[in-house]
């Protein structure tokens, strides 16, 4: 082991955050660059929100909500398939409206259910949200975007409650990127993504992370807050995949983060509901949805396990808001990031992005082909 002065070890990286951002760079800089990492994370475990473990009823759960990988980036997947084998999966999600079950999202399913309609082509479904639609101009807020396509009354009934649950905002108030991500349909399917890749890691998350991270150059270090080793850890180059606010201690203020709060339920029975996950956008069901993880996995069992997710403004970080105000906000942070030496802020905190996990080993790639070659100088003491 290499040593400074006093003794201590040395690592070319301190990578903060043991999530896809940190864990992908690790396993690039350790098996690429031979370089030493040591990786912390203040959780007591791997796999950042990722992380999935079987509770006491051997059930494989995920601890911060449902997680399905979905991508069309061939080299995500080439990637990640080192670590793991796949269960192909395509997640598939209904809302309760109006006392009805009916899929989101809106297809032409959707629109002769509940309506009581009978639509038979695509056609027939464009030209009844044709009917409906209330063209906006400038289309820029998440309320503009759905409007625009379907019309007030089914963006009341699918999108104000649940956006306004989630995020605490109304739909108005929020980039037109958020509900952006439902698509409308005027086909019949009623799948909720359309990538090219659906399949969920066969034996789980946390065991892909631990083939990631199984590397003789790869120190992990669990339950460990930067704040903790920052001035005791000899280290090359900070890879940071927190909320970058905090790194900066708020200097310029706390950039808004949207939280959750998660009520894992284990029930005596072999199955909950027909599909993955449930949404429940009426305004006076406290939680947006309701996911089932027998569905995804595949497991096999006489109980099943359930997550109801409760939006919240306090608590751990998961959501960046995307807004324009709480964008410039970021920019700040971001400029300032980039006068620092010596650190690389990466990941969905890091850089505030409302990013899905392929998006996240994507960007942590494309951060790690810059870093190709470039050895940081030590810190000094
Ligand atoms: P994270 O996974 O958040 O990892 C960051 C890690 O850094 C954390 O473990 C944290 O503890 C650690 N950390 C932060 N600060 C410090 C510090 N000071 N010291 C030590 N450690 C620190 N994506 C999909 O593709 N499909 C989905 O179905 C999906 N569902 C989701 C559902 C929910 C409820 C949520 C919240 C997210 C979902 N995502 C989904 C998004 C996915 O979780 C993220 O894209 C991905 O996990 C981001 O990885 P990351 O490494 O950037 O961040
Ligand atoms: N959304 C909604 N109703 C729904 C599903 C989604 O209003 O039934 C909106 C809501 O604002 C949500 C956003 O679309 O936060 C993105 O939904 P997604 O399912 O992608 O959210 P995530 O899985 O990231 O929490």
């Amino acid at each position: 082991m290499i040593g400074d002065q006093s003794g201590r070890e040395h690592y070319d990286y301190l990578i903060v955050g043991a999530g896809f951002a940190g864990s992908v760079l690790a396993e690039r800089l350790a098996s690429q660059h031979d370089a030493k990492v040591l990786l912390i994370d203040r959780r007591p475990h791997i796999g950042g929100n990722a992380y999935d473990e079987p509770n006491e009823a051997g059930i494989l759960y995920h601890k911060y909500g449902p997680h399905i990988f979905h991508t069309n980036s061939d080299q995500v997947v080439d990637y990640l398939s080192q670590f793991t084998e796949w269960r192909p999966y395509e997640h598939r999600v209904r809302a309760v409206v109006r006392d009805r079950l009916v899929p989101i999202p809106i297809n032409r399913t959707t629109l002769n259910e509940l309506f009581d309609l009978d639509l038979k082509t695509d056609e027939d479904a464009a030209a009844y949200l044709a009917s409906r639609a209330e063209p906006v101009a400038d289309i820029q807020t998440s309320e503009d975007v759905v409007v625009n396509a379907v019309g007030r009354e089914l963006y009341e009934l699918f999108f104000q409650g649940y956006t306004r649950k989630q995020w605490g905002l109304d739909p108005s108030e929020l980039d037109k990127s958020v509900t952006s991500r439902i698509p409308t349909r005027t086909n019949t399917d009623d799948r909720y993504f359309t990538d090219s890749f659906q399949a969920m890691p066969a034996e789980g998350y946390t065991r892909m992370f631990e083939r990631m991270l199984d590397h003789p150059n790869i120190e992990v270090r669990t339950g460990v807050d930067f704040r903790e080793v920052r001035d005791s850890v000899d280290y090359g180059h900070l890879i940071f995949t927190g909320p970058i606010d905090e790194y900066f201690d708020h200097r310029f203020g706390k950039l808004p983060y949207r939280s959750l709060t998660f009520d894992h339920q284990t029930l005596e029975q072999e199955r909950f509901q027909d599909t993955g996950t449930v949404n429940y956008p009426a305004p006076d069901v406290p939680y947006t949805r309701i996911s089932e993880y027998k569905h995804l996995t595949g497991q096999q069992a006489p109980v099943t396990t359930i997550t109801y997710e409760y939006p919240s403004a306090e608590g751990d970080p998961y959501y960046p808001i995307p807004r324009a105000e709480n964008q410039e906000l970021f920019k700040r942070y971001e400029a300032l990031g980039d006068e620092t030496e010596g650190v690389t802020f990466v990941g969905r905190l890091a850089t505030y992005r409302y990013y899905n996990m392929d998006q996240i080993v994507g960007q942590a790639l494309a951060t790690f082909r810059r870093m190709d070659g470039k050895r940081e100088p030590h810190n000094a003491d």
